[in-house]
């Protein structure tokens, strides 16, 4: 069994992620951390009755009591950094869904994983939906260029545009290079009207109650367009991606960013 713990224990994701390891056979909960101290069972937060593992406030401390393998991070962007450094010091294999990441931040990581010889698994986006959505976006940006991305989710999402709505711009351009669109004196009526600008990509993102994570890639040729749209309509989406890398970040070479690198 691989020792896994999960910060972030009380979000939306940290509960998804418990109940997914506690019904996975390969994986056990060890421990859980969230920084509030109400010190609840984690049966009680995923309906399994009482387990004696409490949610703990402290990383440290719960890494020391619990000896676990896989630290499990869905908390916040200003947090997750500091939960890195701490799991990768003590020999923890971060898997980290937490979004927000610079690239200053996974040259760190990377570089850190190297120095303590730690594997660590980061992805955007944990739904293998999500990543074929990307990829096809990626080949189809050889064809049609001519590209916009809206991501979609509830209002209570912290960084903007998503995660996925990055890495999927960055991956069209790689395929399609950097790319002025659209009029060349366009002119915005109201400031941010034609979205964030990434290689040239317009990014748009919603922030609405009753959306959980959502994406369109718009692609415009000569008289027709292509649409590519992933809908994650419940957290559940992003579990057997989460699982898949709990079991794989262990063997891992170093940081793995994405999950595409190991669904290949
Ligand atoms: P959420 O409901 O706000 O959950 C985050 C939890 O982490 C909260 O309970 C928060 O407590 C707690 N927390 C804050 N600081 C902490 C710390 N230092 N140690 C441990 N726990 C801490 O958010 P969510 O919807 O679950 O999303 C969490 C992250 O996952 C976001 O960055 C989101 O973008 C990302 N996400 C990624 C994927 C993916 O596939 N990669 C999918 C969905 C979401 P407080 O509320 O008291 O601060």
């Amino acid at each position: 069994m691989i020792r896994v713990i999960v910060c972030g224990a009380y979000g939306k994701m940290g509960r998804e992620v418990l109940k997914a390891i506690h019904n996975d056979a390969q994986l056990s909960i060890v421990g859980a951390v969230d920084v509030k101290s109400d010190f609840v069972d984690i049966g009680d937060l995923i309906g399994a009755g009482k387990t004696g593992i409490i949610v703990g406030d402290d990383l440290q401390t719960v890494i020391n009591e619990t000896k676990p393998q896989v630290m499990v991070d869905f908390t916040r962007p200003e947090v997750v950094m500091s939960n890195l450094r701490i799991a990768l010091k003590n020999g923890v294999c971060p898997v980290v869904g937490t979004t927000g990441l610079s690239e200053a931040d996974l040259t760190e990581i990377r570089e850190s994983c190297l120095k303590t010889k730690v594997n660590a698994l980061i992805a955007p986006n944990f739904s293998i939906g999500a990543i074929l959505m990307m990829k096809l976006s990626q080949d189809a940006a050889k064809f049609f260029p001519h590209v916009e991305i809206i991501e979609l989710h509830h209002d209570q999402k912290l960084d903007a545009p998503s995660g996925t709505a990055l890495y999927t711009a960055e991956l069209i351009t790689k395929s399609r290079g950097v790319m002025k669109q659209g009029h060349p004196d366009e002119v915005e009526k109201i400031a941010g009207a034609r979205g964030g600008d990434f290689s040239g990509i317009r990014m748009h993102s919603v922030r609405l109650p009753g959306y959980v994570a959502h994406q369109e890639v718009i692609f415009g040729g000569l008289g027709q367009t292509l649409t590519i749209r992933h809908d994650s309509i419940s957290r559940e989406s992003f579990m057997p991606g989460v699982v898949l890398a709990c079991k794989h970040v262990l063997t891992a070479n170093g940081l793995v960013y994405g999950l595409e690198e190991i669904l290949k």
